[in-house]
């Protein structure tokens, strides 16, 4: 490993915020053409209801593998693509990838698809959802738009609107990541959200202190009243699930129930990411 990183072709480890200059210009480079020359693929996360550890959908996480550098992380290459018009085409590609994967597979269930607030801003997302949706022939019901408060929106009477035609046609629409990020209690007034994901970081304390679990039953009698699909994200221990449960969290994300997987592997059973551990037998049985 050389002291210039951006000399040589290194392995890449760190999010983009640690990498200098010099190196998020290179990626950036690279990113414009890994598109074209396959370099991208799509990972699919279980999205589990907790009653009984079946599957409700699954949400596509973007993967690159660099010819040299080997796998980026996507909290490297995404902030990079992020800052400019790239991200538009990569959340584009993403979509159209998702929208063909959960239509040559029932068993997908509704399938999540991160997108960027620049795709709204560029006026483009309607158009790339319906582009995603034609050409797949995907029911809209089958898809969900998970919108991440961790990036400034427009204070945009437009933007509202084109989220509630979204949301018209039947497509859902998640906040990601609540409790982390600029808009929190305002966008979830203004904007017509279907689901509401809670960031991990509220999570991982589990089982924590009393504040703790007062902020999510704050967050889940938020939701009830708003009558959103709940969805906890980063459960990564029995405790931790059985706390939600407890509190009446219906659906969760996590490595407990598996990590972001290629398609065939989600498909062949879910089976669950290196290194962590399975649901206890009795629950993915369980009927209601
Ligand atoms: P996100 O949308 O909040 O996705 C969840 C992230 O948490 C994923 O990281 C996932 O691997 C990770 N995760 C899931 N369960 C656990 C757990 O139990 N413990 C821990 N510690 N982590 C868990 P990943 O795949 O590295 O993606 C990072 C972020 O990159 C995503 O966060 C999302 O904001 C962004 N991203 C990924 N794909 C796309 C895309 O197609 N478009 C856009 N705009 N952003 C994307
Ligand atoms: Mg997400
Ligand atoms: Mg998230
Ligand atoms: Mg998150």
């Amino acid at each position: 490993p050389g002291k210039d990183p951006a000399a040589g072709q290194a392995p890449i480890a760190a999010a983009a915020g640690m990498l200098d200059r010099a190196l998020r210009r290179r990626l950036a480079t690279d990113l414009r053409g890994a598109i074209g020359r396959g370099e991208l693929t799509l990972h699919y996360q279980p999205r589990i209801r907790l009653a009984d550890g079946s599957r409700r959908g699954a949400e596509a996480l973007l993967r690159w593998h660099h010819p040299a550098r080997g796998s980026v992380p996507p909290t490297a290459f995404i902030p990079v693509a992020e800052g400019s018009d790239l991200i538009v085409a990569l959340g584009g590609w993403a979509l159209r990838r998702a929208a063909a994967d959960a239509s040559r597979h029932p068993g997908l269930g509704q399938v999540s698809v991160n997108v960027s607030a620049r795709q709204l801003a560029a006026g483009i997302l309607p158009g790339q959802v319906e582009l995603a949706l034609a050409e797949s022939g995907l029911a809209p019901e089958r898809l969900e738009l998970e919108l991440t408060e961790s990036l400034p929106l427009a204070e945009d009477a437009e933007v509202a609107a084109v989220l509630g035609a979204l949301r018209g046609r039947g497509i859902g629409l998640a906040l990601d990541d609540f409790g982390t990020g600029y808009a929190s209690l305002a966008w979830l007034r203004r904007l017509p959200f279907s689901t509401l994901k809670l960031d991990r970081s509220l999570v991982a304390p589990l089982p924590g202190q009393p504040a703790d679990l007062a902020i999510l039953r704050a967050v889940r009698d938020i939701g009830r009243a708003m009558r959103l699909h709940l969805v906890a994200e980063g459960v990564e221990t029995p405790e931790q699930r059985a706390l939600l449960v407890g509190l009446g969290f219906e659906e969760a994300q996590g490595f407990l129930f598996g990590g972001p997987m290629p398609l065939e592997m989600l498909l062949a059973g879910g089976a669950v990411a290196p290194g962590t551990a399975r649901p206890p037998a009795g629950m993915a049985a369980g009927r209601h």
